[in-house]
């Protein structure tokens, strides 16, 4: 394993929201955001408002360029957002979910929430220098991220879709050559 679960999981949630960006925006409801939330485990604060949802896909573009950043980059990225959220990290156990950090509070807003605790997994990429396992889908067309947690290193594409075009893509040009 790369990663910790936890660390693992905050990574993989910050690639499905920037991936959300691409054309067509998958984020443009609250149903959407209600998956996004339950769907990567987010506990804490939900207004399930309209700036709510501005908020969190404002987000996007900064989280990738931090998912993005060489890592001398990403560390000055993720030291500038935990210090504007004035993060204090702390060790709590709630719901299922035994001791953990938390660098803001519950009740902080979801968006502010979500850019903590990339950047503090971000941290443990960082340290680990891990860095290297972002990278934009190998796919021509496709501007998605990766984020590769294989031992060997062998994910490419950013989903099935894009993996399955390419080796066909391949396969025919086999075929005429
Ligand atoms: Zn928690
Ligand atoms: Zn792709």
């Amino acid at each position: 394993m790369v990663f910790t679960d936890d660390t693992s999981l905050s990574l993989q949630a910050a690639v499905a929201l920037v991936n959300s960006a691409e054309p067509p925006d998958t984020l443009t409801g609250m149903a959407e955001l209600d998956a996004f939330y339950d769907g990567f485990s987010y506990t804490g604060r939900r207004d399930r408002t309209a700036a709510e949802l501005d908020e969190v896909r404002a987000l996007r573009p900064r989280l990738r360029e931090l998912l993005l950043a060489g890592r001398d980059d990403a560390a000055a990225m993720a030291n500038r957002i935990l210090a504007e959220a004035g993060a204090v990290p702390q060790l709590v156990r709630h719901d299922e979910f035994d001791w953990h950090i938390h660098a803001v509070a519950l009740e902080v807003p979801l968006a502010t929430r979500i850019a903590v605790e990339t950047a503090m997994a971000m941290v443990d990429a960082i340290r680990e220098d891990e860095t290297s396992r972002f990278a934009v889908c190998a796919d021509g067309e496709c501007e998605a991220l990766v984020l590769d947690l294989s031992r060997n290193r062998s994910k490419r594409f950013c989903s099935v879709a894009c993996g399955n075009r390419n080796a066909v893509a391949a396969y025919r040009a086999r075929q005429r050559s």
